[in-house]
């Protein structure tokens, strides 16, 4: 499924009120937003399909997603997500929810369960941890990931204030979150317990924000911990829906999503930004200009000219990226019945109950240590509208971490013509990948249609992240402490939206989109959501 209309076939034409770069759900939650208060936005998408992250590739027949495996909170309309995804896809995206178990975790050779609810979950996790201290650190953990999660309003709102009042009252909004922001992961479960093993299970959600826990902070931690806590949800008719349910929204505020419409440079009079040029040399305007491209990549396309770059410069030195991936996308014949699939995700470990430890083992020494981190998701088996779609069909995604420098030989090169050292490369990972997942799914062995696997190089490619990052900024303590992650820039008309300015994941990158969205037209939208 391709979302949006291709810049090469279609003129873009007309007077814009704003130009968005980049079509993530980040821009796309913005842009929908704007349009319903009447304005007219231009979204810009280099690749050739609009979605970002959430975009789906088809090949051989056969459908996969990119960057969504399950989103939390939307089970129930009584969510605040449910209701801000409602507003901007006007009812159209539809959920399907996971069931019981949403997570699977394998620490060595045992299998654990993530459940629905939180009484459920403590209770599941309690079954395997008997000794009296565990079971209260249990009871505590829960406590603190709803107590951090529901600090962090202050922090979100400052992030939409005028620059005067946040300079009066921004640390005061921020310090309740930063309280759980500025420390590890690790250092907030140490003080509940010693038990090793249950550090890592409790931590075995890591992979959806990238950082182990000795480096993530734990308000990262916290938030994905909480957001699927109620269980996890699959967008009916896969990720693509996420973008096609908000296009509609787009173009009834008389805008449009433009793909292969990559920007080569925003444009600037007088220090204030009025417009894009393109990659082609075409040049468009707009009183705003927004950003969802990342802060990296926004960075690269101010001109060195503008005196205030200076500023994002040394910004740069306080950030790091996330990590890259590798993902082996895998098609099967045979239904979801036939191949005995479930709903439910694996995160597979090896025994060290010590996800640091596996992580520089790993990268230490690939060839022989076994991956830090498996995940698989069944996104076939979660869509009931798959065996519609593709009748008879199954698919499979299997991930694991894999830093941007094993590739970075191959960079110059282009896509599908990289070598065969690559080509070799990528069969070695792939078939280590394949036995992860017959560990368990043994029935599937013997089964496997087709396979292929992306590296961080195809990450950089097709979504324009440099190193491969999956997840935009790293989701470290110091990140939390950047206020110039939010909205409004030190330049005039240009404003920020996306991941980066709020949080990785795509409940994150639609917070971005609403905050930007709020700050551009000085209105509280998430309160006028709520209301409606
Ligand atoms: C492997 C993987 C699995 C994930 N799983 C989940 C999950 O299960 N659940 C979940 O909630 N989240 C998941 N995520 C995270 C989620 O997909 C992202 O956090 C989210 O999509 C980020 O949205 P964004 O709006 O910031 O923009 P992005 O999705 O990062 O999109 C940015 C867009 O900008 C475009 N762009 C870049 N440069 C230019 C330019 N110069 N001109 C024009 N366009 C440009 C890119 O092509 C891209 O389309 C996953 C991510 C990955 C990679």
């Amino acid at each position: 499924m391709k979302n949006g209309i291709s810049y090469k076939q279609n003129k873009i034409e007309g007077v814009f009120d704003y130009i968005l770069i980049g079509s993530g759900p980040g821009s796309l939650a913005c842009a929908s937003v704007l349009s319903k208060y009447g304005k007219r936005c231009c979204v810009l998408e280099k690749h050739y399909t609009a979605g970002g992250f959430t975009h789906v590739f088809r090949r051989r027949g056969y459908e996969w997603d990119v960057g969504v495996h399950y989103i939390g909170d939307v089970n129930r309309p009584t969510t605040l997500l449910f209701k801000i995804f409602n507003y901007i896809t006007e009812g159209r995206l539809k959920w399907e929810d996971m069931g019981e178990i949403y997570d699977k975790v394998i620490l060595g050779d045992e299998e654990f369960h993530f459940v629905k609810g939180s009484e459920n979950f403590k209770k599941e996790i309690k079954k395997n941890f008997s000794d009296p201290e565990d079971q209260k650190a249990i009871d505590k953990y829960i406590d603190l990931i709803y107590r951090a999660s529901n600090a962090s309003k202050g922090f979100y709102y400052e992030k939409v204030l005028p620059n005067f009042i946040t300079y009066f009252l921004g640390n005061k909004l921020r310090k309740k979150y930063m309280k759980f922001a500025s420390r590890t992961t690790l250092e907030v479960l140490q003080d509940l317990t010693n038990n090793k093993k249950l550090i890592a299970l409790l931590t075995a959600q890591y992979g959806d924000y990238g950082l182990p826990p000795s480096k993530s902070s734990f308000a990262m931690h916290a938030m994905v911990a909480k957001h699927y806590m109620k269980g996890g949800s699959y967008p009916i008719g896969g990720a693509g829906q996420i973008c096609a349910s908000m296009l509609p929204t787009i173009r009834k505020g008389g805008g449009e999503v433009y793909t292969r419409a990559g920007v080569e440079q925003i444009l600037f009079k007088n220090n204030r930004a009025i417009g894009v040029k393109m990659e082609d040399e075409k040049e468009f305007f707009a009183p705003v200009i927004i950003s969802g491209v990342g802060y990296f990549n926004t960075y690269k396309m101010i001109p060195n000219w503008i005196s205030k770059k200076i500023q994002w410069k040394k910004n740069n030195l306080k950030m790091k990226r996330s990590l890259s991936h590798m993902s082996l996308y895998i098609g099967l014949k045979g239904t979801t019945k036939d191949l005995g699939l479930k709903k439910a995700n694996y995160w597979i470990y090896p025994g060290d109950y010590d996800h640091d430890l596996s992580m520089s083992k790993f990268l230490d020494n690939p060839e022989k240590e076994s991956f830090a981190l498996t995940y698989i998701s069944f996104p076939s088996a979660k869509d009931p509208t798959w065996q519609e779609r593709y009748p008879k069909k199954s698919t499979i995604e299997v991930i694991t971490f894999a830093p941007y420098q094993w590739f970075n030989k191959w960079e110059q090169k282009e896509w599908k013509k990289r070598g065969g050292e690559y080509d070799n490369l990528k069969e070695k990972y792939s078939q280590r990948l394949l036995q992860q997942l017959y560990r368990v799914e043994p029935q599937l062995e013997g089964k496997i249609d087709h396979y292929e696997l992306s590296t961080p190089l195809s990450t950089s490619h097709f979504v324009n992240y440099d190193k491969g990052e999956i997840y935009g900024l790293s989701h470290d303590p110091p990140r939390f402490k950047n206020k110039f992650l939010k909205p409004r820039t030190n330049l005039k008309n240009l404003f920020l939206t996306g991941q980066d300015i709020a949080t990785a994941g795509v409940s994150g990158a639609l917070v971005g989109g609403i905050l930007t969205a709020s700050t551009i037209l000085n209105r509280n939208v998430i309160k006028e959501i709520v209301s409606k």
